[in-house]
């Protein structure tokens, strides 16, 4: 194969969404560790190569002429050897998806005089290749296109959401225009379907500062179980939970939540036998002479003592099938080891 002139960047988001399609990710951070064991890729860290051979780390690193990692192909299978002495552990994951697209860009098997040695390979050439590996790492540990869509525009950010090293998130920022550059529409709309969960739960996950529900809604003003309007992004999940009922489809209880009875005996929004209204909906509504005006009608999660849009109190918390939120906390609290 011919060598190239400059880096195939075009290749390497094909490739970087090839890794993602092939190991099923779709969400981050990801796991380098976990998609080496799955390819059955040797991995060796520098200490354990050191204490093999009788020498330092620092002669490993200049063995390999690499202070972070190197990638060995031996004909038929692919070992990465990493610098395990590094303290950040961003920097780590780093190298291994470096590591890792060297083997998903074919490095070592479509050109043999690599063997990834700077000394074998001219400064130009060498330079192509890392390229290359630097482009795969940073859009399979953060993507171009997840990074524009979670609107995430800083360092800190960067780290904590992709846990990656200070170092990385910067080049990742630093790189976002040419990295969009590109981006082609089919590379894009495979990112965005692959992560759309991801990206929707990011944008729209929320926590109420009263109660300390974890939900996901794009539309919420108020806390659905308390109906605070004091709801603050938040990664961290179901700390605490408050019972309710399973809907179906349509948004009905799949059994009467007062007689038990089961959906066939339901007669639209009522159950038959006891006449409880089995969606939960919003009650907010304006009556003249005796006829519904206007009404908010927003349908709510089974669990939901409040509509999320206007803060009022549900159907199935009018009905008194869901206890107060005050005495729910207290009662799950007091079952709490702590
Ligand atoms: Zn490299
Ligand atoms: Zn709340
Ligand atoms: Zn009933
Ligand atoms: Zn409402």
């Amino acid at each position: 194969m011919n060598f190239p002139r400059t880096a195939r960047y075009d290749i390497v988001m094909t490739r970087a969404n090839g890794l993602f399609a092939k190991e099923k990710i779709t969400g981050f951070p990801i796991e380098p560790f976990e998609i080496i064991k799955n390819n059955k890729w040797g991995l060796v860290t520098y200490s354990e190569l050191a204490e093999e051979y009788g020498v330092t780390v620092d002669e490993i690193k200049a063995a390999f002429q690499s202070e972070d990692g190197y990638t060995i192909y031996d004909g038929t299978n692919h070992t990465i050897a990493y610098n395990d002495t590094v303290s950040v552990h961003g920097r780590i994951r780093f190298t291994l998806m470096h590591e890792i697209g060297h083997i998903y860009m074919n490095h070592l098997i479509d050109f043999d005089e690599t063997i990834l040695r700077r000394s074998n390979l001219t400064e130009t050439k060498y330079k192509v290749l890392e390229n290359e590996a630097n482009s795969f790492a940073r859009n399979t540990l953060a993507p171009v296109m997840v990074v524009k869509d979670l609107k995430i525009n800083s360092v800190g950010d960067l780290v904590t959401h992709f846990d990656i090293s200070t170092s990385a998130a910067k080049t990742r920022l630093k790189a976002l225009t040419l990295d969009y550059k590109v981006l082609l529409s089919q590379y894009i709309r495979f990112q965005r379907h692959n992560f759309k969960s991801f990206i929707y739960t990011f944008l729209h996950s929320k926590k109420c500062l009263q109660c300390s529900y974890y939900f996901v809604n794009a539309e919420a003003k108020y806390c659905p179980v308390c109906s605070s309007d004091k709801l603050y992004k938040s990664k961290e999940k179901h700390d605490m939970r408050y019972d309710g009922y399973e809907l179906d489809e349509f948004g009905r209880a799949y059994e009467c939540p007062r007689c038990g009875n089961e959906e066939l005996n339901y007669d639209g929004d009522h159950c038959k036998i006891c006449s409880l209204i089995i969606i939960n909906k919003c009650t907010n509504q304006e009556m003249w002479n005796g006829e519904i005006q206007w009404e908010c009608g927003t349908m709510l999660d089974g669990n939901a003592r409040y509509c999320i849009k206007c803060g009022y109190e549900s159907t199935f918390y009018q009905q008194n099938l869901l206890d107060k939120w005050e005495d729910e906390k207290k009662e799950k609290e007091e079952l709490l080891p702590f």
